[in-house]
């Protein structure tokens, strides 16, 4: 398949025909972004650039950050789901929940950006392992991640932060979408919130890449 997750921008234009197309559609009409009027379908037309552009607006984008064309940053907050990934993609870390503290954005964290993506979500809610993968690591760090657990994966280590408790314990192997943890606010945390962030296997403090999967 040459299906990608983002193709890049030059994959969205008139006439273009995939069914990840009518993924994106289904996800902008979730996020209440519709400008559909007959519902998404696999050819890319007006009415994706207009619902698409209503989700920048959204996020916050304007001008031409908000012209209806896919950028990287708006597309992984988009979240769409594989159309041929065999249905069972998480969504989400703490299901239910989306990002409320972006990746990277500057501010008073000690590297100056934000390292992970936050989802706000009340004590106890659970998380789950995103990928299947192992537990590679467990820990309390109460200075700054509080309870934490890291999931390996594909060659990444997940870190999930600020735990309540966690379920599983160290070696542990996981499904995708099995709980492995709470959301709490163990460690420097102002409130309940899971801190997502993604390193390459094994990579320390600073290495973070983007908390995709
Ligand atoms: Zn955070």
């Amino acid at each position: 398949m040459s299906l990608q997750p983002f193709p890049g921008a030059g994959f969205f234009h008139d006439g273009q025909v995939s069914p990840i197309i009518t993924a994106m559609g289904q996800r902008l009409v979730e996020e209440g972004c519709s400008q559909y009027q007959v519902g998404p379908g696999p050819a890319w037309s007006g009415a994706d650039q207009a619902s698409y552009a209503a989700f920048q607006r959204k996020l916050g984008f304007s001008g031409g950050d908000a012209d209806g064309i896919p950028g990287q940053t708006s597309w992984d907050r988009l979240q769409v789901p594989s159309p041929n990934g065999g249905g069972n993609r998480v969504s989400s870390p703490a299901p239910g929940h989306g990002v409320t503290t972006a990746y990277h954005i500057p501010g008073s964290w000690s590297l100056g950006y934000h390292t992970g993506a936050d989802y706000a979500a009340a004590e106890g809610t659970p998380c789950v392992a995103v990928l299947d993968g192992s537990i590679s690591e467990t820990g309390e760090d109460p200075n700054a991640y509080g309870n934490y657990l890291v999931l390996r994966s594909n060659g990444f280590d997940y870190w999930y932060c600020h735990l309540s408790q966690r379920t599983v314990g160290r070696g542990a192997s996981v499904g995708a979408g099995q709980q492995i943890a709470l959301v709490g606010h163990t460690g420097n945390a102002t409130g309940p919130h899971l801190h997502f962030e993604k390193r390459p296997a094994g990579a320390g403090f600073g290495q973070d890449v983007n908390p995709n999967w």
